[in-house]
């Protein structure tokens, strides 16, 4: 190994048991099943979004059968607000399947671990590291930051092969003797000190030898090939009352906000005003129902990538309209804690209505 990788590993494990006080619920835990929630509720959220996300999880559920027995309703409402429900979904599946078909005991190898749902290259080797002390480098946008600053490296991290180059270099820097605190070391440097903007290089370990900090590259590094394309959505929701009752629906089980509930949603090309909704022709053929329709508030939301708006409009009936009937379901306005929403809707109905 050359002298400046060698300096870069013993830099780093030498900073985390000196100085790096990050402080985080799940570091240092054992328990393969709190480690696995832990991971799953930080693939795309950060590390203190997700905390009070893990707390109340690892609170309600303290075993992964006691996750296994859960409703799927009341898993959806806690992990509500935290986005991509299809993690959720696939929580909820492996918990049922180490619960069910592994008798509760949380697999111990590294391959048994990627071939559980919702569980990729970068969610097994933290798994398998943390909880089992197996040699697998962590590879995520922290470490990619890290390791392309630190070495000067501009392959693109989003190529295929830029990834196989980074996950080489990662597993080569890798400390065999604790994988653990390495992982743990390079994450937290990432996530602390070479942060995406304004970095603290003054109280970096590796800045003797950064070839970023030297050649002034740090805004430049990592690179990436493709801009993400981002997609705008235009929803329109009705909020159907009927006397204190409101009208609710699952959503399906595929594209955003899977098994969620909404209000009736009409989804438009473009940014639509209340003049051109009413020509559609779902809101023509119950016009005889509607005692009033009104614009009542419009919320933005970004998803990885979407940028969704979300309008609504308050929809007063005289009666429950069969069609209605036949695809949700009422509800009185207090029950609407009882049911899992995207977080519009949870802004939504927080702000406004109740
Ligand atoms: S010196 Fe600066 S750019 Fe280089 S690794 Fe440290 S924080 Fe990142």
């Amino acid at each position: 190994m050359s002298v400046s990788k060698k300096y870069f590993t013993k830099q780093l494990t030498n900073w985390h048991s000196h100085t790096n006080e990050r402080s985080l619920p799940w570091k240092e835990e054992k328990d393969p099943y709190k480690i696995w929630l832990s991971e799953i509720i930080l693939q795309q959220t950060r590390a203190e979004q997700g905390l009070q996300y893990y707390l109340s999880f690892t609170e309600k559920y303290p075993s992964i059968c006691d996750l296994a027995n859960a409703k799927d309703e009341d898993a959806f409402r806690l992990w509500q607000g935290l986005g991509y429900y299809n993690r959720c979904k696939n929580m909820l599946a492996t918990a049922r399947y180490i619960c069910e078909q592994l008798s509760g005991q949380f697999p111990d190898k590294y391959e048994d671990i990627l071939a559980l749902k919702g569980v990729g290259a970068y969610t097994a080797a933290a798994i398998a590291s943390f909880a089992f002390g197996l040699p697998y480098a962590v590879v995520d946008g922290n470490v990619y930051r890290v390791l392309s600053r630190y070495f000067g490296m501009e392959d693109a991290i989003d190529s295929t092969e830029g990834k196989r180059k980074f996950a080489a270099l990662a597993h080569e820097l890798l400390d065999t003797e604790d994988a653990a605190a390495y992982n743990q070391a390079i994450m937290d440097l990432g996530a602390t000190v070479c942060t995406p903007k304004q970095s603290k290089c003054d109280e970096c370990p590796l800045q003797k030898k950064c070839i970023a900090f030297k050649d002034q590259l740090i805004h430049l590094l990592p690179v990436k090939e493709k801009k993400m394309k981002v997609q705008g959505r235009f929803f329109n929701f009705l909020l159907f009352q009927y006397q204190d009752e409101i009208w609710i629906e699952r959503r399906a089980d595929t594209g955003i906000w899977q098994n969620l509930h909404q209000f009736y949603l009409i989804e438009s090309e473009y940014s639509i005003v209340q003049k051109i909704l009413m020509e559609n022709p779902l809101l023509i053929n119950c016009k005889s129902h509607i005692i009033s329709l009104r614009f009542a508030n419009q919320y933005k939301q970004r998803l990885t990538h979407q940028l969704i708006e979300s309008k609504f409009y308050l929809v007063e009936l005289k009666d429950k309209p069969d069609f209605l009937k036949q695809r949700g379901l009422w509800i009185r306005k207090e029950q609407s804690d009882d049911y899992a929403f995207p977080k519009t809707i949870v802004d939504f109905l927080q702000s406004f209505l109740f």
